[in-house]
């Protein structure tokens, strides 16, 4: 009963029966020789080989997780992806699942894990918190390794004539000092290390500037990882990361630097997928997670395809709300992987509706609020604005939406109805779920209503070709996804904008938003379906590279903080089993 254990208790009981690697991969159709083992049961997937096996086999339905505006009461889309898995399974389908994987610097600060809850979980779940396989640790090595040729060549051309450096074969790129564009990174909350001088030292130790770690999950590496779609691509994006400009004011790449082929050595072996399973033994894909100004918000497109593959039905987690989570899954995602999604799942909780209709702030530490936890029909009733906007979203990419209610054990039959109804008046499928109570035998109406809309045509469309001009864009994603009534722009942000638009070699980029998820506005405190606002841009970045165009209507830390009672606190290691405790 998970009213009585808490998650990594559930999780530690399934673990005891949970599947070798090899005889995971073999339920799952996967050779061997297409699995790269990693101990008993973490392996990865050599998602090259399979594609070419499986070339001409018809991909299998492809269902996206989503959620209403996320609130600090938590929706449950992890736990859902893994519900809604072993839902499936329980139905007899051939199913696997995507998520992301968690970052360190959440994981020792304040998230806990990130594997779902309760009896729909993704397990090993210690690897699964503490860096898996290494994909990113390959990251931060692979990034910070452009930012030692940067600093290395900085150095050696201040300390060398240019014909010391043409006997080496090296032409000087007169890098400016002051116009260095990229950071270090490491996957922890630090901080002091947010803006930093580096090159204290003598002559030989490299040339003084002001410098700064971004978390490594926010790195424009982790978003190439994210979205490549072969190793050439991959090799080719990160030959055209910009790294700094030169004194006329051009653009230094990777490429420029020669350092992009040693990075992606680094990166080869993080591009193959890596396989966990549920706590019902589904196979499941965890495979980068893209944060902040890079966050489109989901798992890898290889991961994607490789589920697709191999079962007939691959649910993938794509975070946030729809506004946020989703329309990077479809106009993003889908448009860079050409996949089709079949339909996709809102994940609501009677509790989130209740605080969108009004209800008060939860403060950390503090008990729930009676109305959280009393039957309040009214409050939930004028929170359904908010599931409402997200349903339309998803009707507005052609594909039929599937409202999740995530079951808590407060909610009332009343509430439910209300929710149930609005959905279905809205043309949308309705299920209730327990799956966090009871497993996949909680999901199955769940399970069904996804099927049956996965079984209905959907004229699945993006919502903007890429012809359409950068602010024109802007302006269809904010009225048309988050309801705005327009878009403003701080002068310098309109001359970016301006100045993209001029350029041909961008037209292709994808348009990544930058705005919280907690509001269906640019207002964290706006809940519910706010009227009547504009968007706010204020800055417009360009990560080259990944192909990302970037509008900025919210403030992202690239570097998060560390709170003065962090994770890593109550995380240990019991020396006699060695095993790691408080961590979840
Ligand atoms: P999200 O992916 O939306 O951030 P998670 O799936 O990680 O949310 O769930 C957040 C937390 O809420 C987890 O600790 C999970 O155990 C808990 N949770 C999720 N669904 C339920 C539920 N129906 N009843 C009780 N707790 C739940």
């Amino acid at each position: 009963d998970p009213l009585k254990f808490k998650d990594w208790q559930i999780a530690e009981q399934a673990e005891r029966s949970m599947k070798r690697i090899d005889r995971l991969a073999d339920d799952w159709g996967v050779l061997r020789d297409e699995l790269l083992p990693y101990g008993h049961y973490l392996g990865k997937v050599d998602y090259a080989a399979v594609d070419d096996r499986l070339a001409d086999q018809t991909n299998g339905k492809y269902i996206d997780v989503t959620a209403i505006t996320p609130t600090p009461l938590g929706e449950g889309k992890s736990t859902t992806t893994m519900g809604l898995v072993q839902g499936l399974a329980k139905r007899r389908k051939n199913v696997s699942g995507a998520i992301r994987q968690p970052s360190g610097g959440p994981t020792f600060n304040i998230k806990g894990s990130a594997a779902g809850g309760g009896r729909s979980q993704c397990i090993p779940l210690t690897p699964f918190s503490l860096g898996l396989t290494g994909d990113i640790d390959a990251v931060t090595n692979a990034h910070n390794l452009a930012m030692v040729a940067l600093t290395a060549r900085l150095q050696h051309e201040a300390n060398n004539s240019n014909e010391f450096l043409a006997k080496r074969g090296v032409q000087r790129l007169n890098i400016d000092p002051h116009n260095v564009q990229m950071r270090w990174a490491m996957d922890f909350c630090a901080q002091s290390l947010r803006d930093i001088v580096i090159g204290l030292g003598g002559k030989s130790d490299g040339l003084m500037m002001s410098s700064g770690f971004a978390i490594t999950v926010s790195s424009e590496i982790m978003a190439i990882l994210s979205i490549f779609t072969s190793l050439s691509d991959l090799r080719e994006r990160m030959g055209r990361i910009v790294v700094a400009y030169n004194r006329q004011g051009n653009p230094v790449t990777t490429k420029d630097l020669e350092v992009d082929g040693a990075m992606t050595a680094w990166l080869v072996r993080a591009t193959n997928p890596n396989l966990l399973q549920t706590i019902e033994g589904q196979p499941v894909l965890v495979h980068a997670g893209p944060f902040a100004n890079i966050a489109v918000g989901q798992s890898s497109i290889v991961a994607d395809r490789l589920g697709l593959k191999l079962s007939d039905y691959h649910v993938t987690e794509s975070g946030f709300g729809a506004d946020i989570g989703f329309e990077k899954f479809w106009n993003i995602k889908c448009r860079i992987s050409r996949l089709k999604p079949d339909c996709a799942v809102i994940v609501a909780t009677v509790r989130a509706l209740k605080m969108h209709g009004g209800g008060p702030k939860v403060t950390p530490g503090k008990s729930l609020d009676s109305v959280y936890t009393e039957s309040n029909p009214e409050l939930v009733e004028r929170g359904l604005v908010n599931l409402l906007a997200h349903i339309a979203t998803v009707k507005k990419a052609g594909i039929n939406p599937v409202v999740c209610i995530n079951h808590f054990h407060t909610d009332s039959a009343e509430e439910i109805n209300l929710i149930r109804r609005a959905a279905e008046s809205a043309g949308a499928r309705a299920a209730v779920s327990r799956h966090w109570l009871s497993g996949g035998d909680g999901a199955l109406e769940l399970a069904d209503a996804v099927v049956s809309a996965c079984e209905e045509t959907n004229k699945f469309e993006l919502l903007y070709e890429t012809n359409l001009p950068l602010k024109a864009r802007i302006e269809k994603i904010a009225r048309d996804v988050y309801g705005a009534e327009g878009v403003s722009y701080t002068p310098d942000a309109l001359a970016k904008a301006n100045a993209i638009e001029a350029d041909a070699t961008k037209h292709d980029f994808a348009t990544c938003m930058v705005k919280t998820h907690l509001s269906l506005s640019h207002d964290p405190a706006l809940k519910g379906r706010p009227d009547g606002w504009t968007l706010p841009i204020r800055d417009i970045l360009v990560y080259n590279g990944a192909g990302f165009i970037v509008p900025v209507a919210g403030d992202i830390k690239l570097m998060p903080g560390t709170s003065s009672d962090p994770a890593f606190r109550r995380i240990d290691v019991d020396v006699d089993t060695g095993k790691v405790t408080g961590l979840f």
